[in-house]
């Protein structure tokens, strides 16, 4: 059975702060609304793609008020360089539209109530109370569900399983930027086609569990 590895933590953290640092810029907002569309907009799309159509977006787009109330074809014009847009751009009406009649207009502050809205999963709303609030959480998306298990840290067979392992093997301060670390790392070196093992800046703290694999395998949408 696989065992988790936690001697190699303090290590793979403190190689992981050195390369990719421990701050991550974040998206174009003025209000908390806007941050949590951005943080939607960015599920299966990359930053740049998102920081592109944002000032246009919330020029337009004011008041949480002034999306509710927007037709979703237009939504989709300033956002159709994205991938799915469609969808986001009917998932953000729609979550607007909710905080607007069910928040008074203000973005919930808790896990909970975040995942009432509409296409607000786990990812987000982690990103959203972390990036808004300061508040620790971490967000599981596909490369950190694939590295946190070659590292051995955990085994789950889903995001929120390999969470909460992360939760126990990880100390606090570092919940929220492991996710950006393990992202850069993902996409650079340890990618789901291949780990790049030998030009790994981690190889020496690294058990390497399943890397014959592609780690993907998940059970749940991330
Ligand atoms: S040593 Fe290999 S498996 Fe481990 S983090 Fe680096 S690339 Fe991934």
């Amino acid at each position: 059975m696989t065992q988790i590895h936690k001697n190699n933590v303090q290590e793979v953290l403190r190689k992981l702060d050195e390369i990719y640092g421990t701050t991550k810029e974040g998206f174009y907002h003025q209000q908390d609304w806007q941050l949590l569309i951005a943080i939607m907009l960015s599920a299966q799309s990359t930053d740049k793609q998102v920081d592109e159509v944002l000032p246009a977006l919330f020029q337009r787009y004011v008041d949480v008020g002034d999306m509710a109330e927007a037709p979703v074809e237009e939504i989709e014009s300033y956002i159709h360089s994205i991938g799915l847009y469609k969808n986001k751009a009917k998932n953000s009406k729609l979550c607007c539209q909710q905080i607007v009649e069910q928040y008074n207009g203000q973005v919930p502050d808790t896990m909970e109530k975040l995942l009432t809205l509409a296409g607000v999963g786990r990812k987000t709303a982690n990103l959203f109370l972390s990036d808004a609030h300061g508040i620790p959480g971490i967000t599981v998306d596909t490369h950190v569900f694939r590295i946190a298990r070659r590292l051995g840290w955990a085994k789950g067979k889903n995001p929120l399983q390999v969470e909460e392992e992360l939760q126990k093997v990880l100390p606090e301060e570092h919940w929220i930027r492991i996710n950006f670390q393990l992202i850069y790392h993902g996409r650079a070196i340890c990618t789901s086609r291949k780990a790049h093992c030998e030009k790994c800046p981690l190889e020496q703290f690294c058990p390497k569990i399943d890397t014959d694999k592609t780690g993907n395998g998940q059970t749940e949408k991330l």
